[in-house]
């Protein structure tokens, strides 16, 4: 198993931080609001006897998000300046100046396509090994939809546990409604995010 963590990290270098047209203490409460924080604990498993290989995205996501299309044509959230190189904060309002081409090459060659290859790496290395390959992708989100996310349902649910291509769905989500109500949890399927991350 790969377990891919995109959006833990706070690190934008020194070199890269005066992109930003907001405050210090604005791009911090960015952060607070946008990173996964402690995703990379909360999914660090005990693989001494397990395949387990961990991929974190070394940066913050507001300098490079991981998993969003290098292509803007291609990126719905481009359309809210988060696309692949973010340039407005959670709210809409500026958070990057414009980057020319060259600025953007740079960044998504030190950071964006080598991440990339990593999870294709491991993705291959994997099916060559077992002849499978499972991503399990950590993320965590606010218990209140953002102004950027497209559906505003309150509450949020704690987790999305199931996809529509898993093809016995129904019976996962009648048996998993029983255990979430003991426990506490509310799932939501699909919903406010689907789709995961996929190697290229
Ligand atoms: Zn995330």
């Amino acid at each position: 198993m790969i377990v891919h963590i995109p959006h833990s990290s706070r690190l934008i270098s020194a070199e890269y931080t005066k992109q930003f047209v907001v405050s210090d203490a604005r791009l911090q409460h960015e952060m607070n609001v946008m990173v996964d924080s402690f995703t990379d604990e909360l999914f660090e498993f005990d693989c001494a006897d397990e395949n387990v290989r961990t991929i974190v995205f070394p940066v913050c996501r507001l300098l490079v998000d991981p998993e969003r299309f290098a292509d803007d044509s291609l990126e719905a959230m481009s359309k809210k300046g988060m696309g692949v190189l973010y340039s407005k904060t959670y709210k809409g309002g500026p958070l990057r100046r414009r980057l020319d081409e060259e600025e953007r090459r740079e960044l998504l060659e030190k950071y964006y396509f080598p991440h990339q290859k990593s999870v294709s790496d491991a993705v291959r290395e994997e099916f060559r090994e077992s002849g499978s390959s499972l991503v399990l992708d950590g993320h965590s989100f606010p218990s209140r939809p953002l102004p950027c996310h497209d559906d505003q349902t309150e509450p949020t649910p704690d987790f999305l546990p199931w996809d529509r291509f898993i093809s016995h769905a129904r019976k996962i989500d009648g048996n998993n409604r029983t255990e979430n109500q003991r426990v506490g949890l509310h799932g939501r399927n699909q919903s406010p995010f689907c789709r995961c991350v996929c190697s290229v």
